[in-house]
């Protein structure tokens, strides 16, 4: 892609010539040769048909895969020197997932899905409810915590799952097709939450199939046949 690193800011992610082919029979290389650098701060959609690689690309991004070839840094670390349980732990730490389908346990309060999310990470339990109110409320839940997702709308809910993916601070937001459930005026609420999210320094990148989504990033990238290229934004 040709940008420079900025000496001032090591990039969130890297992507070294990766490629990925699946083994098959026959084998699809769904990413090819790809190269991108997302500085902190950089809000990159990345666009493209069904087919194009997305999801390969997101599951790499996210360490769910591993490239064929090349390499993937996660905040300076080459992930592919890692075991499972670093690249797990890495990923817990760094990178909160925003999906297309919300994925919130039905039975559970917006609030104990959100404190799930750091279940885990050896926080207490009131800590951890504090962290997970002050994360409803950045979303603008702060008076339908104890809600069930059945009794919320689905931009609500979404806003839900972007609760949890923060409430662990991590380094890089990484989104699924996160308005693709959404009506029009619904997925401008949660765009509109990036929009926030963005202006506060949070790193984002989101995958979309969508123009219109995609061109709320302040970078823009196609994927075709698993290639990127970088896109030219008009300057408003
Ligand atoms: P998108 O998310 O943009 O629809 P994918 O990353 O899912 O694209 O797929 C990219 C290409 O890789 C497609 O040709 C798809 O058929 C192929 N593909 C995806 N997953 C597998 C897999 N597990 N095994 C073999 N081919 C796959
Ligand atoms: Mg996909």
């Amino acid at each position: 892609m040709g940008q420079d690193a900025s000496p001032r800011a090591r990039p969130v992610i890297e992507f070294r010539n990766v490629s990925l082919t699946y083994p098959g029979p026959p084998p699809v290389t769904a990413l090819s040769a790809v190269n991108l650098l997302i500085l902190p701060g950089d809000y990159v959609t990345i666009v493209g048909p069904s087919g194009s690689g997305k999801s390969t690309f997101l599951n790499v991004a996210g360490l769910l895969d591993g490239p064929t070839d090349g390499s993937y840094l996660l905040d300076g670390i080459d992930t592919s020197a890692l075991s499972d349980v670093e690249r797990s732990a890495l990923r817990g730490r760094r990178i909160g997932f925003v999906f297309q389908a919300f994925h919130l346990l039905a039975h559970r309060s917006a609030l104990a899905n959100v404190m799930l999310a750091s279940l885990y990470n050896g926080t207490p339990r009131a800590e951890r409810r504090a962290l997970a109110v002050s994360a409803l409320t950045k979303v603008g839940l702060a008076h339908r915590i104890e809600a069930l997702p059945s009794r919320l709308s689905g931009g609500e809910r979404q806003r839900v799952a972007i609760a949890r993916a923060l409430v662990s601070r991590p380094a890089l937001l990484l989104c699924d097709e996160p308005t693709g459930n959404l009506d029009s005026a619904t997925a401008e609420s949660v765009l509109s939450l990036f929009d926030v999210l963005h202006r506060e320094g949070m790193t984002v990148l989101l995958i979309t199939h969508d123009a219109g989504v995609a061109s709320r990033g302040s970078r823009m990238v196609d994927i075709r046949d698993g290639r990127l290229t970088e896109c030219r934004k008009a300057v408003a």
